[in-house]
């Protein structure tokens, strides 16, 4: 068995386990955060036609050869076209065409003076210099040529993408479909939160967690029936939640408790077990195993550790599986503003509390570290990563953290 293993190894160890899911078709308005799984090509020029990018009067460039500020030429208006309502006359010599913004440029004019350039009543208009030709014209296929690409696959899907799959015309896009995520938590001492505490219980705040990381990673989470510390029920929820779900995640029950099952549990139900314990804290007994296709991941029940661990293990499988090139946090060089004097024979991830300032990244820790402890999780949005035997640390002193949502700002 895989006991003990590097931090890196783990991490190889479950991204190289899984592939992105299979594609599914969507609709263009439920694509938001989904990952494009085709390239997107337009089917069109954009914009499709010449057309005015202002409001004015559509002429042609070589009648204003003489004009000039004293001795302005004088065009006879035509017609008036506006957007979606072109003109369809054909402008000829000294001829003008009111023109709105957005309006197809009419036959024969090569230009569009600008109102505020002239001088107009409803029959006539002055112009007062000479232009060249194609002024002030937004040409067809300028913004994007028909054929051309305009998304890759592999990018996530925001606002500007959605943006650009409607103006060419997507309303059904290819998209990896999001992994659907069980997350089962376990310990004979754990009740719900609308459930009244008896001795010697406490609060399951896991779930709860784990769904919140899982939506912020971009998965869908489900929250399985909590389980006691036994090993047929655990076994039984996880052998019916891997029939659906991509991956199933377990805290708790993953240690050397006279009650710790999980461990037990995924080897009766996996078809190959890949680690137990990495070298770092928190949550050094850490757990993975592979049924089918399918991940399970246990975390240690510890709240902090069950946080730091799905961060550095769990997100970047999630994102691969919805289709990500790019599934490791953004890191930083930020200064420390804490001192940091612990000194450790492991491996650690330190919760941290990130922010930028005036061009700098600065960080702050927390005052408790311990993983059972959750309130010094508030804010935390980062983590710095300290190799075993480093520190201590000071405040002033340069670090490097790695950011937990800064996916857009990944280079
Ligand atoms: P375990 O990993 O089962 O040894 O649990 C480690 C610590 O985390 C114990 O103090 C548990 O009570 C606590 N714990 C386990 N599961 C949860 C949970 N779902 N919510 C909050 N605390 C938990
Ligand atoms: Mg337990």
């Amino acid at each position: 068995m895989n006991k003990d293993i590097e931090i890196k190894s783990a991490l190889e160890m479950l991204i190289t386990e899984v592939e992105p899911l299979s594609p599914v078709s969507l609709n263009l308005m439920d694509t938001l955060g989904y990952v494009l799984a085709e390239d997107i090509f337009s089917p069109l020029n954009i914009p499709p036609f010449d057309r005015s990018p202002l409001d004015g009067f559509a002429i042609r460039a070589c009648d204003t050869v003489k004009a000039t500020k004293d001795e302005p030429v004088t065009f006879k208006i035509i017609d008036f076209a506006a957007a979606g309502k072109p003109s369809k006359m054909v402008l000829g010599p000294y001829q003008a065409i009111r023109i709105m913004t957005g309006a197809k440029i009419p036959n024969g004019a090569d230009l569009v003076v600008p109102f505020e350039e002239t001088e107009f009543t409803e029959e006539w208009v002055k112009v007062f210099k000479t232009y060249n030709s194609n002024s002030n014209i937004s040409f067809m296929g300028e913004d994007i040529k028909e054929g051309q690409k305009v998304l890759t696959k592999g990018e996530v899907i925001n606002p500007p993408e959605i943006g650009i799959l409607a103006s060419v015309g997507k309303n059904k896009v290819l998209v990896y479909d999001r992994p659907k995520i069980a997350i089962l938590t376990t310990g004979d001492e754990l009740v719900d939160i609308d459930k009244p505490l008896e001795e010697g219980k406490i609060l399951n705040s896991n779930s709860y967690t784990i769904a919140a990381l899982v939506k912020r990673s971009g998965g869908v989470p489900y929250i399985l029936p909590h389980c006691p510390d036994n090993l047929e029920k655990i076994t039984n929820e996880i052998t019916s939640a891997l029939q659906w779900a991509d991956i199933l995640i377990t805290t708790g029950g993953v240690s050397v408790g006279d009650k710790d099952y999980v461990m037990e549990s995924f080897k009766k139900v996996c078809d190959k077990f890949l680690f137990w314990k990495v070298k770092m804290k928190p949550g050094t007994p850490l757990t993975a195993a592979k049924y089918r296709n399918k991940l399970m991941i246990g975390l240690s029940g510890n709240p902090a550790a069950a946080f730091i661990t799905f961060e550095i293990f769990v997100k970047p499988v999630i994102k691969k599986l919805r289709g990500l090139e790019k599934v490791y946090p953004l890191q930083v060089e930020s200064t420390l503003l804490s001192n940091f004097t612990k000194v450790r024979k492991q491996n650690r991830y330190v919760r941290a509390i990130t922010y930028y300032d005036g061009g700098k990244f600065y960080t702050k820790l927390p005052d408790s570290h311990s993983s059972g402890v959750i309130s010094s999780l508030a804010k935390v949005n980062s983590l710095l990563f300290i190799p075993a035997g480093m520190g201590p640390f000071t405040k002033g002193q340069k670090i490097t953290v790695e950011l937990l949502e800064s996916e857009d700002l990944l280079p």
